[in-house]
């Protein structure tokens, strides 16, 4: 058996990032960049007022309450056409630019607005409600870095340096089909003996929705060396990356490797981990295939394991695996002690304010409804055959964004 980092490490190795292109920002949400966003001008460009009040020198307002004659009215989007003389203030709206003159506002709260002059009823710093040019982010500065994902706010940063169309690598196009004599579409409304509807074709097109990927589906392909074959010829014309469920465990090894020898080059693996040991990887076609197992939860295992991390760094994605928190489990749990075994559980937070564990549900590698509970695999490392009740583990989270990059996880 394959040790888990090694094998992740030789598929991240074997995995090419695609092409770079400039794309609308309003298209670009979870791409990574290709290039550094770099401040071309000071953000906020120019000094404006952080409240709606009375822009004024503060040194006019040290023994307020006074009152000052209001010069004019400055909006958002307009600039004053006067400057603030001593003794004297402006009416300015959050956003509009600082006359000169004037360094401080006075909230509108604390004043009382008269006709042509306001009442000031509190002092104010130098400086307070002023929002500097530059305050944000200062010209030149390097704010988003090659490799990363255009996160919501990572987005409105690009609009407001004017990256209209960012550098990104593009989407990958992921191919995914099921296979199984036995697996029929979710609208079948009858169900015959031996057949179950197919649960891994939307399990993955819902994680590659997630990660951004453009999904191809391929429907679902009987054990039919015929059907097969002309699916993953298919698959790897019309796709970067071809992805099938089920016929790479020991029952059906023998029909999928003859066919997948014929168009290109796959080794059958055993990891070291459970769910998910048997798994095929290779190429078919010049494109990198991955043949995951057939059971719903190796499936996902599998997808977040290897997949999803390839993906990414396809992607050019900096960071490439889920985050990992500390939880207690409160559970006593045998595991196998030559695998890592990543268990699905709940995660909540203790009256202590600390992580704690539970098994989501029943823990083989059918069983679909725990994952579906699931916050959480609790990754149970190799060597270790029990965990008792109590104790530390680590939870790598199933719905938090990648955090981990190829050489913490990996080691290289
Ligand atoms: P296999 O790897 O093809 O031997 O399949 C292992 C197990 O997963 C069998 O019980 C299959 O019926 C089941 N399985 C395979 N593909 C799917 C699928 N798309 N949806 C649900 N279960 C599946
Ligand atoms: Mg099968």
């Amino acid at each position: 058996m394959r040790p888990l980092p090694e094998a992740q490490r030789e598929v991240l190795a074997a995995i090419d990032q695609l092409p770079t292109e400039r794309i609308e920002l309003a298209a670009a949400a979870g791409l990574a960049l290709a290039e550094p966003i770099v401040a071309r001008h000071d953000l906020p460009p120019f000094a404006n007022s952080a409240m709606d009040g009375y822009a004024v020198i503060a040194a006019d307002v040290v023994n307020a309450p006074v009152t000052l004659p209001v010069l004019e009215d400055v909006a958002a989007g307009s600039v004053p056409t006067l400057s603030v003389t001593p003794g004297t203030t402006i009416k300015i709206m959050t956003g509009a630019p600082m006359p000169d003159g004037a360094d401080a506002v006075v909230p509108v709260e604390d004043t009382e607005p008269g006709q042509r002059e306001v009442r000031i009823l509190a002092g104010v710093p130098a400086g307070e409600s002023v929002r500097p040019a530059g305050d944000d982010v200062a010209a030149g500065t390097v704010v988003l870095n090659v490799g990363e994902r255009l996160t919501p706010p990572r987005l409105g940063v690009c609009s407001s340096l004017g990256y209209a169309r960012p550098l990104v690598r593009r989407r990958p196009r992921v191919a995914i089909m099921s296979t199984g004599d036995e697996i029929v579409p979710p609208e079948t409304s009858q169900l015959a003996p031996g057949k179950i509807r197919d649960a891994n074709r939307f399990t993955l097109r819902g994680a590659l929705e997630e990660v951004g990927a453009d999904v191809v589906d391929l429907g679902i392909v009987g054990d039919d060396a015929d059907e097969l074959r002309a699916t993953f010829a298919t698959a790897a014309a019309s796709a970067d990356v071809v992805v099938s469920s089920g016929g790479v465990s020991m029952g059906e090894y023998d029909l999928v490797k003859h066919l997948l020898a014929e168009l290109g080059s796959v080794d059958f693996w055993k990891v070291a981990m459970k769910p998910a040991k048997p798994f095929a990887f290779g190429s078919l076609g010049g494109k990198p295939f991955f043949g995951l197992p057939g059971n719903p939860v190796s499936v996902a295992v599998a997808f977040e394991q290897f997949l999803r991390p390839a993906l990414l760094h396809m992607m050019g994605s900096d960071k490439l695996f889920r985050p990992r928190l500390h939880g207690i489990l409160e559970q006593d749990v045998k595991t196998d002690p030559m695998k890592i075994v990543f268990l699905r559980v709940n995660v909540a937070p203790g009256a202590d304010g600390l992580l704690r564990a539970h098994l989501s549900g029943g823990q083989g590698s059918n069983i679909l409804s725990a994952l579906a509970a699931a916050d959480a695999y609790a990754a149970i490392p190799v060597g270790v055959a029990e965990v008792p009740a109590g104790s530390m583990v680590e939870l790598e989270m199933m719905k938090m964004p990648e955090a981990r990059t190829a050489a913490e996880v990996t080691g290289g």
